[in-house]
C-alpha cells in the first residue's frame, strides 16, 4: 500500500498524527504539503503575517523531524484541488491520508479532491484530530446541535478519550523512483513579510515546551489567574492549537493527568469552548458570513472609518482598549480578557460591524482561527450563539481597575501612560491638569455612558423591530 500523508498546516507534527501513523503502519508513504495560492499567494501571505511566520516555522520543524525519522517532507506549488489528485495519480498512490477541517472552505476544498480521486480510483480518507470529538457527533436529545454552552460541555466531558497516538519511531524511506516537483519550503522574506521577533516561535518542541511550562508553573492557578491581564497566567498555546503542532488531544490528556482542582476543570473547560466553536461552524457553515442570532441580521452598524481607525492603532484614550489594540499589532497575541473587552468596545461603544474587528484579529493574531475567532467577536457582540447577552456592556475602566488593578498591563503596551499614578491610569482624564497636559494620549474619542446609551437604544429599536 502507497500513501500521501497531506500534511494541512493544521496538523504539522508527528505526534499524535492519525494519518502518519495509518500510513507508517500500512506501507509506503510520501509526506506532502502544498503550498495553495489561497494562503501563499504573496498577496494572501502578506495579510497574514504572524500566522505565516509560525506556520513556516512550524513546517520547517516538521521537514527536519520528518528527515530524523526517515523520510522527506514534499513541498509543491499549486492548487490543492488540481495538485493533489494530479500527484496522486503521478506517485500511484492507492490513497490519501488528511485530517478533516471544520471550516466551510476546507470542506468544499475535500469534496472536490474527493470526488476527483475517486475518479481515479484513490481513496481520500478523513482523521479526526482538529477537535476532541468529531464535528456533528455531539447532539442533544432531540438530535440537534447544542445552542447552550454548558450543557454541551456536559455532553462532550465523558466521551472525551484522549489517549493520543505516540510519535512513531522511525518512517519508511520515499518511494525510490518518485518523478517530484518539490521545492524549498519559502522564506517569510520570499513572501514579502518582515519577520517578527516577538512572536512566539512555532514548532512542535517549542510547542511541547510551552506546555510543560505552563502545566508546571500558571496552569496551577489558572483559575484565578486566567483573567488577570498583567498575568502570564494562561498557556498562550493558541496557536499550536490553531496549527496543530500540539494536537488538542494531547493537550487535553495532559492537562487532565495533573492535579490542579478547580484550575485544572476551567483550563478544560476552555479547550471545550473551542470544541463549541468548532462543532457550531460544522453545524452552521455560514457563521462566517452572518450573524448566529437571526434578528441581528441588517443591524445598523455605523460606517465610522475615524472610530475604526483609532480602536485599529489603539488611540481610544480608553487605556485598556488601546493596549489590546498594540499588543495585537506588536506580538500578534492579546490577552483573551482584553480581547473580549476591545471587542466590545468596537461593537457596542462604537457601533461598529463586528465583522471588521473579526477580520482585523484574523489578520494579525497569531493564533488567528475561523471557527474560535468568529464565535469570539459573535459573543462578544451578543449577537452569537450563548453569546454575552447584548445589553451586556463592558465598561472598559472598570474591566481595567479590576484584571489590571496596578496598571501594568496597559503601561507596558501603552508606554505614554507610564506616569500616570495607578489611582487614574484606567481613567488619565482624570489625571492632575498638569500631569494630564503632558501626556501624549488622546481623550476617549467617545463617552462611555452615551456610548452605552445609544448602543442600548440602537439595539432595542433593531431587535425590537426584527421581532415584530
Ligand atoms: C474577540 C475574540 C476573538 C478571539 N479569537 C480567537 C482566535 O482567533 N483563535 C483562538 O484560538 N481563540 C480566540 N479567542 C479565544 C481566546 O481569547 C483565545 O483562545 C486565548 O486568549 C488564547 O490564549 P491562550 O492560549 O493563552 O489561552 P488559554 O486560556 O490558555 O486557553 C487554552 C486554549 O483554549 C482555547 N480557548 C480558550 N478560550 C477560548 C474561547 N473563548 N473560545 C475558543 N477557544 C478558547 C484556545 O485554544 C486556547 O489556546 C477569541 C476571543 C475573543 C473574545
Amino acid at each position: 500500500m502507497r500513501s500521501i500523508v497531506w500534511f494541512r498546516g493544521k496538523d504539522l507534527r508527528v505526534a499524535d498524527h492519525g494519518p502518519l501513523t495509518e500510513a507508517a503502519a500500512t506501507g509506503e508513504l510520501i509526506p506532502l504539503f502544498v503550498l495553495d495560492p489561497f494562503f501563499f499567494a504573496p498577496a494572501k501571505a502578506r495579510n497574514l503575517p504572524h500566522r505565516m511566520q509560525f506556520l513556516l516555522e512550524s513546517l520547517q520543524a516538521l521537514e527536519a523531524s520528518l528527515a530524523r525519522l526517515g523520510s522527506r517532507l514534499l513541498v509543491v506549488p499549486g492548487r490543492s484541488v488540481e495538485v493533489v489528485p494530479r500527484l496522486a495519480s503521478l506517485w500511484q498512490v492507492d490513497q490519501v491520508l488528511a485530517h478533516r477541517w471544520v471550516e466551510p472552505f476546507g470542506r468544499e476544498r475535500d469534496r472536490r479532491i474527493g470526488e476527483a480521486l475517486g475518479q481515479a480510483g484513490i481513496a481520500f480518507q478523513l482523521f479526526e484530530g482538529e477537535t476532541l470529538l468529531p464535528p456533528g457527533s455531539v447532539r442533544t436529545g432531540q438530535g440537534g446541535m447544542f445552542r447552550v454552552f454548558t450543557p454541551f460541555a456536559r455532553a462532550c466531558a465523558p466521551r472525551i478519550e484522549a489517549s493520543p497516538l505516540a510519535t512513531p519511531r522511525g518512517l519508511p524511506p520515499l518511494p525510490v523512483a518518485l518523478p517530484s516537483e518539490a521545492v524549498p519550503i519559502p522564506s517569510l522574506e520570499s513572501l514579502g513579510i518582515r519577520p517578527n521577533p516577538r512572536l512566539l516561535p512555532g514548532g512542535e518542541e517549542p510547542g511541547r515546551a510551552r506546555l510543560q511550562t505552563f502545566l508546571a508553573g500558571p496552569f496551577q492557578d489558572y483559575g484565578g489567574d486566567r483573567n488577570r491581564m498583567d498575568r502570564p497566567g494562561t498557556s498562550r498555546l493558541g496557536a499550536d492549537l490553531k496549527f496543530g503542532t500540539l494536537s488538542v488531544r494531547s493537550v487535553w490528556a495532559a492537562a487532565a493527568g495533573v492535579e490542579a482542582g478547580m484550575s485544572g476543570h476551567a483550563f478544560l473547560n476552555e479547550l471545550l469552548w473551542r470544541e463549541f466553536s468548532h462543532h457550531l461552524l460544522w453545524e452552521w457553515p455560514e457563521l462566517l458570513e452572518r450573524p448566529f442570532r437571526p434578528a441581528f441580521v441588517g443591524f445598523p452598524w455605523r460606517e465610522d472609518e475615524g472610530a475604526y481607525e483609532a480602536w485599529a492603532a489603539g488611540r481610544t484614550g480608553y487605556p485598556v482598549v488601546d493596549a489590546a489594540a498594540r499588543q495585537l499589532l506588536a506580538e500578534g497575541f492579546v490577552h483573551n480578557r482584553a480581547r473580549m473587552v476591545a471587542a466590545s468596545f468596537l461593537t457596542k461603544h462604537l457601533l461598529v460591524d463586528y465583522r471588521r474587528g473579526e477580520a482585523h484579529y484574523l489578520r494579525w493574531l497569531t493564533d488567528g482561527d475561523w471557527a474560535a475567532n468568529n464565535s469570539g467577536w459573535q459573543w462578544s457582540a451578543g449577537c452569537g450563539c450563548d453569546a454575552q447577552p447584548w445589553f451586556r456592556i463592558f465598561n472598559p475602566v472598570a474591566q481595567g481597575q479590576r484584571f489590571d488593578p496596578d496598571g501594568d498591563y496597559v503601561r507596558r503596551w501603552v508606554p505614554e501612560l507610564a506616569a500616570c499614578p495607578t489611582a487614574c491610569i484606567h481613567e488619565p482624564w482624570k489625571a492632575p491638569t498638569r500631569l494630564r497636559a503632558s501626556l501624549d494620549y488622546p481623550d476617549p474619542i467617545v463617552d462611555h455612558a452615551l456610548a452605552r446609551a445609544r448602543f442600548l437604544a440602537t439595539a432595542k429599536g433593531h431587535l425590537g423591530r426584527a421581532s415584530s
